[in-house]
């Protein structure tokens, strides 16, 4: 029986993981699909309960369904835990198992970013969902001082701060409110800045004017198709360095592959993949991964 891997979102349209997974299915010989479904908040514990069928091999969950997922899956691993969120899903019979690759994937980038320099303690986060759970989680674990989450909506950084209380006690880990003057303020004092927004994922949006932006700062966009986001435009005109997120989906599908079939990802052929889809542009990177997803693409 052909399996099916699905990519569960709202909106799932840019994304560039079918291009990646079924490349990478293809070429290890696995006969698996892998499917895009656009589902609401509202349809999320259906699509969830449809994959503990047998034909399965699992799913990746994308924005903004990650924390949702957690109470909908049987169990839990470490990382999915310490994020209250899921990126991944596997299944060990009809039981689900929730993991959270991002983190694997956050780590990858965040090294690639610093390169050669010693690696900063302070950062600044944008954003406080799923993504920001994994990037928060990652800086922790890096061993990062002071680390500030800006959330538009600030209740949902307070829910983040309290969520990391335990492992974040040795450090300083600051909610902090959506105010130019206050991001200002932390930038000046910050080495490292992370979008974990979905600003910049359509349209040409910018979280904040460019002139807050120091130079020197390390800026990681998250945000990977469109390749270049307006921060990171911004981010180089003021002198900083910057990379996008692409990177990161790259590992933490690789991880998520090796998760769902117990083989190494070929990474190198997922690169090629992704960078084929980015060549094209976003209408061609659609196209791409709806052709890799089949008639499924439609749903
Ligand atoms: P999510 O759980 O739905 O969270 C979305 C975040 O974006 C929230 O913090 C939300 O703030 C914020 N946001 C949305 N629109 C905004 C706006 N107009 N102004 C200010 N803030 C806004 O989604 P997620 O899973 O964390 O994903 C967030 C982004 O990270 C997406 O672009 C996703 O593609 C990217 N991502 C990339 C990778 C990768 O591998 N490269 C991995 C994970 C995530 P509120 O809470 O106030 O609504």
């Amino acid at each position: 029986m052909s399996k099916r891997v699905v990519l569960i979102g709202h909106p799932v349209a840019h994304s560039l993981s079918g291009a990646m997974h079924q490349a990478a299915f293809d070429s290890l010989g696995i006969d698996a699909k892998y499917e895009l479904w656009d589902r609401t908040p509202q349809q999320l514990a259906d699509a969830i309960a449809e994959i503990r069928g047998d034909e399965f091999l699992g799913a990746n969950v994308t924005i903004p369904h990650k924390e949702k997922t957690v109470p909908l899956v049987d169990r839990l691993t470490e990382e999915a835990h310490a994020t209250g969120a899921v990126n991944t899903i596997t299944r060990e019979g009809k039981r689900l198992v929730g993991h959270n690759t991002d983190v694997a994937g956050f780590r990858v980038a965040l090294d690639r970013l610093v390169g050669r320099q010693k690696m900063p303690r302070t950062a600044v986060v944008l954003g406080a969902g799923g993504g920001g759970r994994a990037v928060v989680y990652g800086l922790i674990a890096e061993g990062f001082q002071r680390v500030v989450v800006f959330n538009r909506h600030l209740h949902r950084a307070e829910a983040l701060v309290r969520h990391f209380g335990r492992s974040a006690a040795h450090m300083e880990l600051r909610a902090m409110p959506w105010h130019e003057s206050i991001i200002e303020a932390e930038l000046a004092k910050t080495k490292v800045l992370i979008n974990a927004t979905s600003i910049g994922l359509s349209g040409d949006e910018r979280p904040f004017p460019a002139e807050l932006l120091p130079p020197d700062l390390l800026v990681l966009d998250l945000v990977y198709n469109p390749p270049t986001t307006r921060l990171l435009r911004d981010a180089e005109a003021a002198g900083d360095t910057t990379l996008n997120g692409e990177l990161m989906l790259l590992h933490q599908g690789a991880a998520a592959f090796t998760l769902w079939t117990g083989k190494p990802a070929p990474l190198e052929l997922m690169q090629s993949k992704l960078e084929e889809s980015r060549a094209v542009g976003l209408e061609g990177s659609d196209a791409a991964a709806e052709a890799a997803a089949g008639a499924s693409a439609a749903e």
